[in-house]
């Protein structure tokens, strides 16, 4: 039963079904070889990290990459199975947590790693490789640091992975780029063979390496953003096509709905003059709740009764005004602000604000309930 209150002003809704779609069409490509790591960090991007990773559960994903041990912790105190990645750095004084909470860590660097012999405590890591990204990591050079770790006793490495920092054009230059990341991974793993090590698992693609790079076989792919059905840039052309659902929908409700004269203004600044006679209708929405300032006056839409109308004039911290002349609108109506329609898809508008998908979706605030749908 849903709450009279989770609808009341503004709320998200999220098509678990759609989920779910998201998950099989992945799984549908990838090898019997290689298997999803659901990447959840961000508060699942804005999704909600407990109720997506629940579902995902339930549906038989086992594996998980978080980026804080906060986040790997929440989901094993919600009961969550399986295996859990912290892909950030944890503080030492912190690693108690880890074992604590049955999580994995990864190493950062060789001086983290030497940190952590000292410690004592028995955990369960993964190397991070720096083969060209310069974020984390061990230099793909720098193989007797690397294969040292694999010598400490308490520290139970599970394999060794990188990051592209390239994939998401398919275009020479970053081709280049990430045949020679795959080298320089390739490079480690031979070396740590040739030392007679069990290097473990290995895993190197986040979405767009998966998209784009349809032929590498890791035993993981770690994949995040288009699991919620959505790229971070509008209309990238992909190596692979899937035919993927955005699962967020961000609605709200109409408050007011006013008419106003030729010549009148709406807004902070006056920003949007009314050059005939307008019906203007308020929406219970605001950048307060993550929708950004940066969509006001006529940058993004919005789709209400079957129609796109503009916004007009500022966003404000918790209102915006929409221009609905013309349409039945009454208040306690809802507005569709985000959804899986062309011209308010996430992608789409983040385009337009000059961000990226990711960025729109994991700033979408505290403030919005979250409703989950599993309906057929
Ligand atoms: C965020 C992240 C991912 C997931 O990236 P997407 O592009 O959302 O699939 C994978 N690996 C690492 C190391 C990350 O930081």
């Amino acid at each position: 039963m849903e709450s009279s209150l989770e609808k009341d002003r503004a709320w998200l809704e999220i098509d678990l079904l759609a989920l779910r779609h998201n998950v099989e069409v992945i799984q549908r490509e990838l090898s019997s070889k290689t298997k999803m790591m659901a990447v959840v960090k961000g508060n699942a991007y804005g999704h909600g990290l407990v109720a997506v990773s629940k579902y995902l559960n339930k549906i038989g994903i086992t594996d998980f990459a978080v980026s804080t041990l906060e986040e790997g912790m929440t989901l094993r105190k919600n009961g969550i199975i399986g295996n859990i990645l912290i892909l950030g750095y944890t503080s030492i004084q912190n690693i108690k947590y880890v074992k604590k909470y049955q999580l994995i860590q990864t190493i950062i660097d060789f001086e983290y790693a030497k940190k952590l012999f000292s410690l004592k405590e028995t955990i369960e890591v993964y190397i991070k490789i720096n083969t060209g990204m310069n974020r984390i990591g061990i230099s793909y050079q720098e193989i007797e640091k690397i294969s040292k770790i694999y010598e400490y006793p308490n520290l139970k490495v599970l394999g060794l992975f990188s990051h592209l920092s390239s994939s998401e054009q398919y275009i020479e230059n970053d081709i280049t780029y990430t045949k020679l990341q795959i080298k320089r991974l390739q490079i480690v793993v031979d070396s740590l063979k040739e030392k007679k090590i069990e290097v473990g698992k290995i895993h190197l693609q986040s979405s767009y390496g998966f998209m784009n790079y349809p032929e590498l076989e890791y035993d993981y792919v770690r994949i995040g953003m288009i699991l919620y059905g959505i790229h971070s840039e509008y209309n990238r052309k992909l190596k692979r096509n899937l035919e993927l659902e955005p699962i967020l929908s961000l609605k709200a409700r109409v408050s007011s709905v006013n008419l106003i004269s030729k010549g009148e203004y709406v807004g902070y600044d006056r920003t949007f003059k009314a050059d005939s006679n307008r019906k203007i209708a308020t929406l219970s929405i605001g950048y307060a709740d993550g929708y950004p300032r940066s969509f006001s006056n006529g940058v993004s839409e919005v789709l209400i009764g079957g129609n796109y109308v503009p916004i007009i004039g500022r966003i404000c911290m918790d209102q915006l005004m929409i221009d609905v002349t013309g349409i039945e609108v009454k208040q306690g109506d809802i507005a569709t602000l985000i959804g899986r329609e062309e011209k308010i898809r996430a992608d789409y508008l983040a385009y337009h604000a000059g961000t990226i998908t990711n960025e729109l979706l994991s700033r979408l605030g505290a403030r919005l309930r979250c409703i989950y749908l599993e309906k057929k």
